[in-house]
C-alpha cells in the first residue's frame, strides 16, 4: 500500500453533506481497501471523524483484501478488520486458502470471519460452490470463536437452513446489509442473529419495504453501516461528487432509520454503537 499524503483540511464534501452524529458511531461495513479510496483515505477518515464516525470495521472480501484490511487496521486508530471470502468469489475456495485464513485469524485486529455467505441474486459463483465456501467459513468461525459477518441476497431460506444447523457452534453472526422480507427478518431474529442496515432503506426503487420493518429489530441486535463505496443513499440532500459512498455519510443513514423506528438519532446512535462494540468485542474507546 503506497504512502498517502496528509490532507487534514481537505474537506471536499458539499456543506449540505457535512453531517455530525449526536453520539459516536461504528460503521460496521466499510470497504476501505477498494481502489477508489487509494488516493485520499486520510481525508476520508478525517471526514469520518468530523462526522463522529469513530470506529470502522474494514471488510475483507478475499485473502488479499483481508490482508490489506489488517494492514489498515494497524495504521489507523479506530479501524478493525474482517477476513473471509465473499460468495461472489466462492469458486476459488480450497484447502490452501482455508489454511491461510486460519493463520490470518491469529491477527489481533481481525474481529470477524467474513464477508462470507450466499448470493443467489447474481450467482457469480455456482450455488454449490457458495455453499461449500460458506460451510467452511462457518467451521472457521466455530473453531476460532469469532463472530460472522454474513452477506445474503435472495438466499434467505437456504441461509436459514445452514445457520440453523450451525447455530450452536458459532458465537454471533450479523446479516450485513439486510434487504429481505419481514418473514426472513423474523427468521433471523429467531436464530438470535444481528442485523446490519445500510442506506438501502433510502432507495425508493427497492428499499422502502424496510421502512415498515426496522421497528421490529431489537436495539441490542441492530447495527449500522455504509457498505461504502457502494450503496450511496439515493435521497441525499446534495449531489456527491463521483457518487462514491463514504463513512462520513453514515449519520444520514442513522437519521433515516431513526425516523422510521420512531426514536431519536441520539438514541439510535448510542444503541447501535453499544451493540457493535459488544458484537465485535471492540476494546478501544472512541474519542468524540
Ligand atoms: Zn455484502
Amino acid at each position: 500500500m503506497k504512502a498517502r499524503s496528509d490532507s487534514l483540511s481537505d474537506n471536499t464534501l458539499p456543506e449540505a453533506l457535512q453531517f455530525r452524529a449526536p453520539a459516536p458511531l461504528v460503521d460496521i461495513g466499510a470497504n476501505l481497501t477498494h481502489a477508489s479510496f487509494f488516493e485520499d483515505l486520510d481525508a476520508v477518515l478525517h471526514r469520518a471523524r468530523d462526522a463522529n464516525v469513530s470506529q470502522l470495521i474494514v471488510t475483507g472480501t478475499d485473502l488479499e483484501h483481508a490482508r490489506q484490511a489488517v494492514t489498515l487496521s494497524q495504521q489507523y486508530v479506530g479501524l478493525h478488520a474482517t477476513a473471509g471470502v465473499h460468495p461472489h468469489d466462492a469458486s476459488r475456495w480450497n484447502a490452501e486458502l482455508e489454511r491461510a485464513f486460519h493463520t490470518l485469524y491469529r491477527e489481533a485486529n481481525i474481529v470477524a470471519v467474513g464477508e462470507c455467505g450466499l448470493d443467489f441474486n447474481r450467482n457469480f459463483s455456482s450455488r454449490s460452490d457458495q455453499e461449500r465456501a460458506f460451510e467452511a467459513q462457518l467451521g472457521l468461525a466455530a473453531q476460532t470463536g469469532l463472530p460472522l459477518f454474513i452477506h445474503e441476497r435472495d438466499a434467505g431460506s437456504r441461509m436459514r437452513e445452514m445457520l440453523t444447523s450451525w447455530r450452536d457452534e458459532i458465537s454471533q453472526a450479523v446479516i450485513h446489509c439486510f434487504t429481505g422480507s419481514r418473514e426472513t427478518l423474523y427468521n433471523y431474529l429467531d436464530l438470535d442473529l444481528h442485523i446490519g442496515l445500510t442506506g438501502w432503506i433510502c432507495d425508493e426503487r427497492r428499499g422502502h419495504h424496510l421502512r415498515e420493518l426496522v421497528k421490529a429489530i431489537p436495539a441490542d441486535r441492530l447495527m449500522v453501516e455504509t457498505d461504502c463505496p457502494y450503496l450511496l443513499p439515493r435521497n441525499l440532500p446534495a449531489k456527491m461528487k463521483g457518487r462514491r459512498h463514504e463513512p462520513a455519510l453514515l449519520p444520514w443513514i442513522v437519521r433515516e432509520i431513526a425516523h422510521w423506528r420512531g426514536e431519536s438519532e441520539q438514541r439510535l446512535a448510542q444503541s447501535t454503537t453499544a451493540t457493535a462494540q459488544a458484537f465485535f468485542r471492540l476494546t478501544d474507546t472512541p474519542e468524540e
